[in-house]
């Protein structure tokens, strides 16, 4: 067995690694950027290397760099995580070289199946469903046009080096093919210094459901169930589960089957993830495979009980699989939660800033209930604009769907973060949207759910009544802590014993209730005469509420707002007043104050470099124009004229880094 491990990678999957191999009783690694020297990472290794740099082309991605530090601490192994190098032949090759073994599989399958278009022509030949489309490089828009009217619109444009989302586009038509081409293309350019194009058939109304397979070097290989990956933002996963709600024993037997054929094709070793995309008829098509630990891992671990690090450093040493098909039993239900900075409310766009505040809930595992956080940042710690956007992978375990999409919820609402834009809130809506519970999912969903992105909407009466009930608790306990603050003690008894009126305002939602305090808690009574006994620990300056009303718990994010109360909870957010029956009479008499007119700017959505200014002063612009190109997170985003008007003003240029709301451009009617 290895002595010492060195991962080369950071964040949240570094971590992972690390507790794997320190349990394995294996000294740890950390390699780290300048922008890392105090991340989490470095701190959980037994040793740390200094790689220098700070964007990724600067650090982790530098091979050099990485067998260096290699050389420096003595690793006899590394993990390469996913991204960065995880999926490069020549690093592992080099590795090969210097005598170091790569936890992973060989340089020539990573070749093979690392380039879209090569692992395609595989595994039709290994007997693997494949999309339709066409299997070359299209060398320029107008081929690209060409190929896709042949294919039949709708079709994807795809990056062959494309991983995360990135330099792909789905067209409905020749001008979208054309425009897509030129998107992905530069897109690929810029994330992998690879521009080759192809071009396959849009499967409509897709599920992602993709297998886990592992491999030893004895020529054993097996499947370990299936992830649905089909809640999906910009191609990229977010909410994924084990098992998929979909697929039958059946079903789950032939894409098992087809993934171990095509992992054996190439002599596969070690873990990979055969991704597929699966139509309403059960059809399912090879996506690519990715040879590397996939980042929602978790949720297959959660229910075979496997640790895949763990297969992936014995089968690395040479050791047998740990387990035969046989042994393979899908238990219970995962759900994991990719938490992310980035800002729902604006179109998913990245965010960064310092982690003013990162609580996440109390991980735990018992019998019926798994709580799993995996993480790589801490209160106080940056998200930068340098890596990757994701905070955390929150996973719930249970022994049923429900039981763990309610757990999630719940883990979802105790989660206290503050600092950086993120979609916790949005994350929340998604575990008590109908359909998702239903089980109904595409990787449309969240673009036909959400149509005009993620916003604020009044909550159901069975929310907006809980809401209401908290709202009045915790105004109860402020205004009682305020006046035994003051050494009131016998006026507090005296109120206690008092019952009084007051009515919740929410929007436009009034509630009023009667207060009545017991020895335990309180007890609100409504209109209909309908009492609800409530009860909580919460004191003022505490972030999160948790409240019991009647039986059940419940917890509630809590945000200072100007003479209010600002309240989340179950993906909803509101602002509450509770007030006597007289003050809420004058309330409903003040005037609403008009939101300032932010619509003659164009503002920047994000932290980001503007690449690209398409209008210049005195121009009219159309609604739906492309104004200007803004690059933030590898990602171009072409931000376009809301209404028309005339470009009065422009003071920015390009390649100017801005902040989020700087004025790009201002218009006049
Ligand atoms: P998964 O299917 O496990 O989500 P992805 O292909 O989406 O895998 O990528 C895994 C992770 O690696 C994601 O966080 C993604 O942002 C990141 N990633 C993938 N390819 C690259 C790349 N070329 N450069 C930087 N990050 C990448
Ligand atoms: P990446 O390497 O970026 O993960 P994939 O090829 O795995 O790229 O595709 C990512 C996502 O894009 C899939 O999960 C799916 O939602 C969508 N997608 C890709 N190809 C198709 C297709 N032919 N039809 C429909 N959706 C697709
Ligand atoms: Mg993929």
């Amino acid at each position: 067995m290895f002595k010492k491990i060195l991962v080369a990678n950071r964040g949240e999957i570094a971590c992972r690694v690390f507790s794997t191999a320190r349990r394995m009783g294996i000294r740890t690694v950390a390699i780290h950027s300048d922008v890392d020297a105090e991340a989490v990472h470095v701190k959980m290794a037994d040793e740390a290397v200094s790689i220098g740099g700070k964007t990724a082309a600067e650090s982790y991605l530098i091979i050099d760099k990485v067998v260096d530090a290699c050389r420096q601490s003595g690793a006899d192994a590394v993990h390469p995580g996913y991204g960065f190098l995880s999926e490069n032949a020549e690093f592992s090759e080099r590795l090969a070289k210097e005598g170091i073994t790569f936890i992973g599989p060989s340089a020539s399958a990573i070749l093979c199946m690392g380039d879209k278009i090569t692992s395609k022509k595989l595994s039709a030949e290994a007997g693997v469903n494949t999309v339709p489309g066409f299997m070359g490089i299209i060398k320029d828009a107008e081929e690209c046009v060409k190929i896709s009217a042949d294919i039949g619109y709708p079709v994807m444009i795809k990056a062959s080096a494309g991983g995360g989302g990135k330099g792909m586009r789905i067209a409905w038509n020749d001008a979208e093919a054309l425009e897509g081409f030129e998107r992905s293309r530069s897109e690929a350019k810029s994330s992998f210094g690879d521009d080759r194009i192809f071009v396959e058939k849009f499967i409509t109304q897709p599920r992602h459901i993709e297998i886990q397979v592992m491999a030893d070097s004895h020529g054993n290989c097996i499947y370990l169930g299936e992830r649905e990956c089909s809640i999906q933002r910009r191609n990229q996963k977010v909410v994924e589960e084990a098992p998929s709600p979909f697929l039958d024993e059946a079903t789950r037997q032939a894409m098992g089957d087809q993934a171990v054929a095509l992992a054996r094709a190439v002599d596969y070793v070690s873990a990979g993830t055969v991704e597929f995309i699966v139509d309403s008829q059960k059809q399912f098509y090879f996506l690519e495979m990715n040879t590397r630990l996939q980042v929602e891992h978790p949720v297959t671990e959660l229910i075979t009980g496997v640790d895949l690090v763990e297969q992936m450093i014995r089968v690395a040493a040479g050791e047998k699989l740990g387990m035969t098909q046989g042994d393979v039993k899908l238990t219970g239900w995962a759900i994991e939660s990719r938490l992310y900075a980035e800002d729902p409310k604006r179109n998913f766009l990245p965010s960064i800033g310092r982690l003013g505040r990162y609580r996440p809930p109390q991980t735990l595992s018992t019998a019926e209930h798994v709580v799993r956080n995996d993480t790589g940042v801490e209160e106080g710690g940056e998200i930068s604009m340098y890596y990757d956007p994701m905070i955390a992978k929150l996973c719930t375990w249970s022994t049923t769907r429900e039981a763990a999409i309610d757990d999630m919820s719940r883990a979802l609402d105790q989660f206290d973060l503050m600092g950086v834009g993120n979609n916790l809130q949005f994350l929340s809506s998604i575990m008590k949207h109908p359909r998702f519970r239903a089980g109904d999912l595409s990787t449309a969903f969240i673009d036909e759910e959400y149509p005009d992105g993620f916003h604020d909407t009044d909550p159901p009466a069975e929310t907006m009544a809980l809401f209401a009930v908290a709202a009045t608790v915790i105004t109860e306990r402020s205004q009682r802590a305020a006046v035994s603050g003051h050494g009131a003690a016998v006026l507090r008894g005296r109120q206690d014993a008092a019952t009084r009126d007051v009515v919740a305002i929410i929007g436009q939602s009034q509630t009023r209730l009667t207060v009545r305090s017991t020895a335990d808690g309180i007890v609100l009574q409504d209109e209909s005469g309908k009492e609800t006994s409530v009860s909580t620990d919460w004191t003022p300056g505490q972030t999160i509420a948790t409240i019991q009303i009647d039986d059940k718990e419940h917890d509630f994010k809590l945000y200072p707002r100007v003479a209010a109360l600002g309240l989340e909870h179950g993906g909803y957010l509101i602002k509450a007043q509770v007030l006597s029956p007289r003050k809420a009479e004058l309330a409903a008499l003040m005037p609403i104050k008009a939101p300032a007119d932010l619509s003659k700017f164009l503002l920047c959505p994000m932290p980001g470099l503007v690449t690209t200014l398409m209008v210049n002063v005195g121009d009219s612009v159309e609604p739906g124009q492309p104004l200007a190109m803004v690059e933030a997170m590898k990602m171009e985003n072409v931000l376009q004229a809301e209404k028309a008007g005339i470009v009065s003003r422009i003071p920015v240029f390009e390649g100017d880094s801005l902040m989020v709301d700087d004025i790009i451009m201002e218009f006049e009617a």
